[in-house]
């Protein structure tokens, strides 16, 4: 295997791979005769086949038994979001209790805010990381105005300090150290989007509380990407999307977490009819009695077409095991890097740490030559079916997926660079 960039070694590295893959499974975009190489599943995740299964058994129920179908077994729409909670709540390291499927990723950041920010005695602060993904610093921003709290004063943002823009643990340590007493909730993600980076949820969930502030978690880049252990993190709560790694298709129904020992809670709440405790929902009374746990923030009954795929991809990771992804995961980032490393360095920088444990499957790397040349790069590689995605002003975004991709997408990827700088290195 001295030759990384031949084809027989990316092909001798797929057939030895003890998890092949679940390629077959899902539908790869075309490009020519062949498929695409897709790196985007850090966006949007490809589509599993029985996706359509899920989303036609839905269409047959209503064509068929219209509001009947609320009932009807299988798949009842009343408790349709029940369908995904186990596997969600392994797949999260958390207790059934703690998760659900509702809403989108910025309306589930939120309730969780209306419940879990709540300044007062001189506590009204949220820490977040400097260049935080756009919807949850508006998300933040607007829930501390919302409060009558000033973002000038309580925001609280932690600067990159390392490589590539990275955040180091000491920085964010020294950042809720010195706020420590008007701290009121720490706002942290377990992937950054920019960057790549992976952070210890645990670490910062402990720090935060050590602190007397609340600890809650973006999952957008985490979930389906790493083993995650909430419950065990000890957060407060956490929020996520499916349609990237989790493969649920665009503005799929997203994901939360409430700890478990917040399942009876009495803080205030933002209530729909769907938290409220099942057995009595239907008598339709005017007092809101909280289901316990995560369920108990729902708003509305569940919007069915939009978790159906959802169902279909849980199937795949409960079959594959995040274990075993992940290993692959790492197999596959890894041969990235190592392709990189041998002959790419003097084009791409990798931003994303070299550390495995601090990073998932996705490479953030740095065009060398500024903006033009990078676009140059980014479009060369779309113009031969290789998908990344491309964060301004000069970076491309590699998310190799263990689902789907192969270390012959990754070979793919590298030669097109190479063959892309032989070209415009020519006079
Ligand atoms: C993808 C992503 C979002 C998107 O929010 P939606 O409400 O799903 O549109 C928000 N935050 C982060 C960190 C993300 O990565």
């Amino acid at each position: 295997m001295d030759d990384l960039f031949s084809e027989a070694c990316a092909r001798a590295l797929d057939a030895a791979d003890p998890l092949p893959g679940l390629r077959g499974e899902f539908l790869v975009p075309r490009h020519g005769d062949g498929e695409q190489a897709y790196f985007c599943g850090n966006s949007l995740g490809l589509q599993p086949r029985r996706a359509r299964v899920f989303v036609e058994e839905a269409l047959e129920k209503w064509a068929n038994e219209a509001v009947e179908g609320h009932f009807t077994a299988p798949a009842q729409w009343m408790t349709y979001h029940e369908l995904v909670r186990d596997p969600l709540a392994e797949l999260v390291g958390a207790r059934p209790i703690e998760v659900v499927a509702m809403n989108t990723l910025t309306a589930n950041l939120h309730l969780m805010m209306a419940s879990f920010y709540r300044p007062g005695d001189g506590r009204d602060a949220i820490l977040v990381e400097a260049g935080s993904f756009p919807s949850d610093r508006y998300a933040v921003e607007s829930q501390l105005r919302f409060h009558g709290v000033d973002p000038a004063r309580a925001l609280v943002e932690v600067q990159p300090d390392g490589p590539g823009g990275t955040v180091s643990m000491a920085a964010i340590e020294r950042a809720i150290g010195e706020h420590r007493d008007r701290l009121a909730l720490v706002l942290w993600p377990g992937v950054q989007y920019r960057t790549g980076q992976a952070f210890d949820l645990a670490a910062i969930a402990r720090m935060a509380h050590e602190a007397g502030a609340m600890a809650g978690f973006d999952l957008a880049h985490s979930v389906g990407n790493l083993p995650l252990a909430l419950h065990d993190s000890g957060a407060d709560f956490a929020v996520w999307c499916h349609y990237k790694y989790l493969n649920a298709g665009p503005g799929a129904v997203a994901g939360c977490f409430v700890h478990e020992r917040h399942a009876r809670t009495n803080r205030p709440r933002l209530a729909g009819w769907w938290g409220h405790e099942a057995a009595t929902r239907f008598r339709m009374g005017p007092d809101f009695i909280p289901t316990p746990g995560a369920e108990g923030w729902q708003l509305s009954n569940p919007p069915v077409l939009a978790l159906a795929p959802l169902r279909a991809s849980l199937e795949l990771f409960s079959r594959a095991g995040m274990p075993a992804l992940r290993a692959r995961s790492q197999r596959l980032t890894g041969y990235l890097q190592a392709l990189i490393d041998a002959r790419l360095g003097d084009t791409l920088e990798v931003l994303t740490p070299r550390e495995s444990s601090q990073r998932g499957c996705q490479l953030s790397l740095r065009v060398a030559g500024g903006r033009e040349r990078g676009r140059s790069l980014f479009e060369h590689l779309c113009r031969h079916g290789v998908l990344g995605d491309w964060r301004e002003p000069d970076v491309i975004r590699i998310s190799p997926v263990p689902l789907y991709n192969t270390h012959a997408d990754v070979l793919r990827f590298a030669r097109e660079v190479e063959r892309w700088r032989t070209t415009r290195s020519a006079p």
